[in-house]
């Protein structure tokens, strides 16, 4: 019996390694669900459920169905920061029309003892990886005076493009929190397909604000940095006759600009 049990146990075990061995998920990579100027258009019907999403990894940012609230997904687990400011915790079979995921493995870490605010944090970013054509997910943890984020209240169908929907966006000013930001640097040639530049979310440690990053003054933190190049896997929606339809012929640079920025 007891042999029986453990040649099972073998075979478990080989056909983990053979299923992981024929996974599709690229390490050191970065997979997006559809495109950010499909969502500029409007284009907030959920194309991927959240179970499925963390298959690609443990880290990310994005959105949801109907563009209810902003995605921050840390360690695995994905939070909710809707236009109320309060953090939900979704179910996994909610969906989203836009989301940037990645499996964090930082090959860098460091202390930042000063002031810094976001473009002091984009340069120390910026000087870590100089290429300006590589991916970098970051992750900073640490002490704010205060960090102004934003979130964007649930659209009903026909959905409007999302610089109307962020000219009357949610803004939140947390003042002395700790939390961490979750961000992504993308390359200039990702314009149409995702953000280029920075791209950052934040939760407060317990819980109680968070959203798309403004601007902000840290105090002190931690800084964990990963180099994610190797790979760019972009999910292109196929059941949703919305996403086909998009009118991505437009230049969408200064839209995108005045929705993140
Ligand atoms: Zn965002």
């Amino acid at each position: 019996m007891m042999r029986r049990f453990s040649s099972l146990t073998i075979l478990f075990c080989l056909a983990a390694i053979f299923f992981s061995g024929c996974s599709t998920v690229p390490s050191n990579g970065i997979t997006q669900v559809a495109t950010i100027d499909a969502l500029l258009t409007g284009v907030y019907e959920g194309h991927m459920s959240l179970q499925e999403l963390r298959s690609y990894g443990n880290f990310g940012l994005g959105t949801f169905e109907g563009l209810d609230g902003e995605m921050v997904f840390i360690d695995g687990t994905f939070y909710k920061v809707r236009a109320d400011g309060k953090v939900y915790t979704p179910a996994l079979s909610e969906r989203t029309p836009f989301a940037c995921v990645t499996a964090f493995d930082p090959d860098h870490r460091e202390t930042i003892t000063e002031q810094t605010d976001l473009a002091a944090l984009e340069k120390r970013i910026d000087a870590l990886v100089p290429e300006p054509n590589r991916f970098c997910a970051f992750k900073v943890r640490g002490t704010f005076d205060h960090v102004k984020a934003r979130s964007v209240p649930a659209q009903q169908k026909p959905y409007p493009p999302l610089v109307e929907v962020t000219r009357n966006q949610p803004v939140f000013n947390l003042s002395n929190v700790q939390g961490t930001l979750i961000g992504f640097r993308s390359p200039p040639f990702v314009k149409g397909v995702n953000v280029p530049g920075y791209h950052v979310h934040f939760l407060v440690e317990d819980h109680s604000g968070g959203g798309h990053v403004l601007d902000f003054v840290m105090r002190e933190g931690t800084l964990e940095a990963d180099t994610v190049h190797d790979w760019l896997n972009i999910y292109l929606p196929t059941e949703n006759p919305s996403f086909a339809r998009a009118d991505l012929t437009v230049d969408r640079t200064g839209e995108t600009q005045a929705v993140e920025k």
